[in-house]
């Protein structure tokens, strides 16, 4: 019955796009609604940033990998294993510290790497993808600590990344 087969996959597909179509709605309305809402800034922080962690790599697994989402999400959540760089520092969890060219694996000369990651075969550059997003997200923290406290980080090895992007953000 091949009419009846090229029907199912029309809305196999049309179920897949409304899918994605509601993962990003339902995404943009949490964010926008805890921003309207005035949360403590602290908690939409960490909601962003777990948003961004678990969140957005499923959405990027889903829209750039349908074909093999589950897979290159776990590999995407995997990158979070970065973080285990944070057991060499004194202390380990320090409430105002940027990650980002503090920690080994969040230097910028190791960011060089995951980019050129990106243009070698699967499953690097999922790899190098995850750890650039990781990177990003880890960045966007730094920021909105700033912007709530500058003088948190004044001691920061990113901070002129930081201020500069802080400024860019705020005009
Ligand atoms: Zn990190």
């Amino acid at each position: 019955m091949p009419c009846c087969a090229s029907k199912n996959k029309q809305v196999q597909d049309l179920l897949q796009n409304s899918n994605a179509k509601k993962v990003f709605g339902i995404s943009t309305l949490f964010i926008v609604s805890t921003n309207y809402l005035k949360l403590e800034k602290a908690m939409v922080q960490t909601v962003i940033h777990y948003f961004l962690h678990l969140g957005m790599p499923l959405i990027i697994a889903y829209l750039f990998f349908r074909n093999d989402y589950k897979r290159v999400y776990l590999i995407l959540l995997a990158t979070m294993l970065v973080d285990l760089d944070h057991l060499l520092a004194t202390p380990i969890f320090s409430p105002n510290r940027c990650s980002i060219n503090f920690h080994p694996l969040h230097t910028y000369y190791v960011m060089a790497g995951y980019v050129v990651m990106l243009f070698l075969p699967k499953p690097y550059k999922i790899i190098g993808l995850g750890l650039l997003l990781h990177m990003l997200t880890d960045l966007n923290d730094c920021v909105m600590t700033y912007l709530n406290c500058p003088q948190c980080l004044s001691e920061v090895p990113a901070l002129a990344l930081v201020e500069w992007l802080a400024k860019a953000v705020k005009s």
